[in-house]
């Protein structure tokens, strides 16, 4: 007999999360692959979180702090709000499914820009919801036209800020207007990956909603500048209402001990994050300047990553990456996201790319 599986569910493409360097190295016979595919920080964990791994093993024959106490208490104390509008997730994607399973029920929508982080998707669908996509207007999204598909229906909305993948931003002005059109039942999901990042001064301080009890869930994450992907730990800052609700929906011990000793640990490394995001802001002019040699144009970005158009078939330039080595994203059609690497990968990446681009014609309404 066919299994039985939910249609909405049947229809997902699972997320495809990229060859881990060792096979690729093994498939191809290669053996100094460069990975610049998934925004991970090229400098590594923090030192300061490796000690704290260090110390923490002895003890991961207990179950975890299933509140999460000390780094709640650090993160409340860090961005001015009380502890009980943190939620601790294993990873910031565990919060967006919780989101999801805890305010929306079947045939409810969540409103979300089309070309966007996929697990705000995957995390509706596989909930039953119904997913809005509005088109970005410009490469950034449209919040104006997002405010208008706003329904009774509609439970949640996604704003990603910077944009994953596109790096762009919204800015402070356009989300204060977005914010007056939006009704006040409906829950904003401003996600902030990348926050620690973004330079531009219009940036919005999104945790003035909060602190207005709107209901605004603000995601960060220990993934990106602090290193710590693989522990697998992000938060969310919301009002201490939503919080209650997520927390009655969480798994007891959703972030792991080790995770948080890391997370701690890493919060109070502003020297690691400040090395990280200085070597971003100058490695990112100089990838810039070398797609731009290439005849190519990433959009501006405020991530720690590249958008840009290769004018042909990007499956086919991915490939041939592959080929030399560098692992990048493709996203769809002609376009690929590039991370920022350190200079050495950065220039490898460049160079094959010269190479791959040579060998590939450009598409004609491209040319
Ligand atoms: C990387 C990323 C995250 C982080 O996810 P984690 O589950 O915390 O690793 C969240 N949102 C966006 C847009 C991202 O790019």
């Amino acid at each position: 007999m066919p299994l039985r599986v939910h249609p909405s569910i049947a229809k997902l493409v699972p997320y495809s999360p990229g060859k881990p360097l060792d096979e690729l190295e093994r498939e191809l016979g290669i053996y100094d692959a460069v990975k610049l595919a998934s925004n991970e920080n090229p400098l590594g964990p923090s030192p300061k979180a490796l000690a704290a791994l260090e110390a923490g093993k002895e003890t991961v024959h207990l179950y975890p702090d299933g509140g999460a106490h000390a780094l709640t208490r650090a993160l409340a104390e860090r961005w001015k709000v009380s502890g009980n509008q943190i939620v601790v997730g294993n990873g910031s994607d565990e919060i967006i499914s919780l989101l999801v399973k805890t305010f929306m029920s079947p045939g409810e929508e969540a409103v979300m820009a089309d070309h966007t982080f996929v697990m705000y998707k995957l995390a509706v669908t596989g909930g039953h919801g119904v997913c809005v996509e509005i088109p970005l207007n410009d490469w950034r999204h449209d919040l104006p036209a997002m405010a208008r598909a706003v329904t009774d229906r509609t439970r949640l909305v996604f704003v990603c800020n910077p944009n994953n993948p596109t790096g762009t931003m919204v800015t402070r002005d356009e989300v204060r207007e977005f914010m007056v059109a939006v009704p006040d039942d409906v829950i904003v999901v401003f996600d902030e990956a990348y926050y620690e990042y973004v330079r531009d001064p219009q940036y919005p301080d999104t945790l003035d909603y909060v602190r207005a009890n709107r209901p605004v869930v603000v995601l960060r994450t220990f993934s990106k500048i602090y290193g710590l992907a693989g522990l697998r730990i992000g938060y969310g800052i919301t009002t201490p209402d939503i919080t209650g609700y997520l927390h009655r929906v969480r798994n007891p011990f959703n972030a792991n001990t080790l995770a948080q000793f890391a997370a701690r640990a890493a919060l109070d490394d502003e020297q690691h994050v400040a090395a990280s995001r200085a070597l971003n802001e100058s490695e990112m002019a100089s990838v810039g300047n070398g797609l731009h040699a290439l005849g190519l144009a990433p959009f501006p970005s405020q991530a720690n990553f590249l958008y840009f158009d290769t004018h042909r078939d990007g499956r086919a330039v991915f490939d041939r990456l592959l080929c030399e080595g560098v692992i990048v994203r493709h996203i769809s059609g002609s376009m690929l996201r590039v991370t920022i690497g350190r200079p050495e990968e950065n220039r490898r990446f460049l160079d094959a790319l010269s190479r791959v681009l040579e060998t590939l014609p450009m598409d004609k309404d491209s040319r």
